[in-house]
């Protein structure tokens, strides 16, 4: 049975890497009939923020990836928090003692803090210098006895080598001489990382592990873990590092990071998903559009890239776009009702009108307000292309004789827009597309926007009439 997790740290909220890291263990369990779980790794106290464990929840739910096991969804393996599995991990801590496969380490941080400045300038030696490892039963016991505080350390082999194979690198070599010690529990008795990691993957039977690239330097320690245990090993897989457009790692200076942050400023989680896919695989063809059904079907783990994706957040606008398009207009107003500006008297028919507009022109539901503002605003800005075509000979004939043909006019309909115009060419003489920029700038201010006779209706007589007046005075 494949069984993947998604393993977060609550450290405040959902980064769109890790995001990535859950919908490929959803996608593989999904297309392999097993199951996606989603564990919480609390151990590292220090890092905890409150309400990172709901925002994670919130932000996956939101992507649509829904755990089949974990924090709400309980299943045969729990608890699915880390911070209430602390037993299992001190039994476990003891059977590694027991077997010699680990020790009790009595270094004070000052010791420590010491050796690390001594090391700085000699690259040759690093880590911890095994200080501890060879207390006999008797020193150890005599303090402990004395109070002494302790952490607990792996025993790592001094030689040789520990070979991973993953299925996105292959065959990887990692030498023991530069394993250090690692601290396996704390002095808190809480456990680190990895040993909570690894008793955990091992005890809620998961078959593969699929994690971001950066957890690959740990994972020799976990092999060594699952071999002092006796156990099986899971697969691995490592994923490409998410990018910034100048290779560096994906940071936070950079754009943002948070899931959180992309849901607020009205990216659809189908993009965002879609996007995600293919940061790091690809299916080998043009197809670019996969609902989360398709990319069960198609998405191979073992294609994954090996080297780091770029974030290109002009990609991730593209998607949303498309996916906004892809809507019928209830169903877009459902999920855009709350980005229009509160401050107007719209009814939700008239949104309903702006929106049917603007759709074509949004990549985030976020532009809805600016984009509105094109059809609600009072007052108008122009930007200096515009200004160049209400600022000529012929802007200043167009706009007088259209203000005056539609004070004329009972009502304005975008089907006798098109007449309106008419009369203004044979006034004015001016046709074309110069005519019709002069009555874009002049009702909207912009060169490009969508079709002027449905913003003319929506703007209605009186307002259109106010632009135009004021696109005089400003000419
Ligand atoms: N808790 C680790 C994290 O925050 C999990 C790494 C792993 O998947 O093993 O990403």
């Amino acid at each position: 049975m494949v069984r993947t997790r998604f393993a977060p740290s609550p450290t405040g909220y959902l980064h769109v890497g890790g995001l990535r890291t859950a919908l490929y263990n959803y996608l593989f369990a999904k297309q392999n009939n097993g199951k996606f779980v989603l564990r919480i790794e609390d151990t590292d106290q220090k890092r905890k923020v409150d309400g990172a464990v709901e925002n994670l929840i919130e932000s996956l739910n939101w992507s649509g990836i829904e755990a089949d096991e974990g924090p709400v969804k309980q299943g045969d393996f729990g608890p699915y928090i880390q911070s209430e599995r602390l037993e299992l991990y001190k039994k476990h801590v003891d059977i590694l003692l027991e077997k010699e496969h680990a020790y009790p380490c009595f270094c004070t941080r000052e010791r420590l803090k010491k050796l690390k400045e001594s090391q700085s300038d000699d690259s040759t030696q690093f880590g911890y210098d095994n200080h501890c490892r060879n207390l006999s039963r008797a020193e150890v016991m005599s303090k402990i006895k004395n109070g002494e505080s302790y952490v607990v350390r792996l025993k790592t082999p001094l030689e040789g080598e520990v070979v991973i194979y993953d299925i996105v690198r292959g065959k990887v070599t990692f030498p023991n001489e530069l394993l250090d010690d690692q601290v396996i529990l704390k002095s808190d008795g809480f456990p680190t990382y990895h040993l909570a990691n690894v008793v955990d993957d091992h005890l809620m039977e998961i078959s593969h592990v699929i994690r971001g690239e950066e957890w690959l330097s740990s994972t020799p320690k976990h092999k060594l873990l699952y071999d002092y245990f006796g156990w099986k090993t899971p697969k691995f897989a490592h994923l490409p590092l998410l990018l910034n457009q100048d290779k560096s790692k994906l940071s936070k200076r950079q754009g943002d990071v948070a899931v959180e942050d992309y849901m607020e400023k009205g990216y659809l989680p189908e993009a965002i998903m879609n996007f995600l896919l293919l940061l790091g695989w690809n299916p080998g063809n043009n197809k670019e559009i996969f609902s989360l059904k398709e990319m069960v079907k198609s998405f191979s783990l073992k294609k994954v890239n090996k080297s780091g994706s770029i974030f290109n957040i002009e990609k991730l606008n593209w998607f949303n776009g498309q996916y906004i398009r892809s809507y019928d207009l209830d169903g877009l107003y459902k999920i855009s009702a709350a980005y229009f500006p509160k401050n107007t008297n719209l009814s939700e028919n008239e949104e309903k009108k702006i929106l049917s507009l603007i759709q074509e022109r949004l990549s985030t539901l976020q532009q809805i307000p600016k984009q509105a503002a094109l059809i609600l605003s009072d007052s108008i800005e122009y930007n200096k292309d515009a200004l160049d075509y209400i600022r000529s000979e012929s802007g200043m004939l167009v706009l007088k004789s259209l203000a005056k043909i539609i004070s004329c006019e009972d009502e304005l309909h975008s089907s006798n827009f098109f007449q309106i115009i008419k009369k203004v060419q044979a006034e004015t003489l001016v046709k074309g597309k110069q005519l019709w920029m002069i009555v874009r700038v002049g009702l909207t201010g912009e060169i490009h926007g969508p079709e002027i006779n449905k913003i003319a209706e929506l703007l209605g007589k009186e307002k259109c009439l106010a632009r135009i007046n004021q696109a005089i005075k400003n000419g």
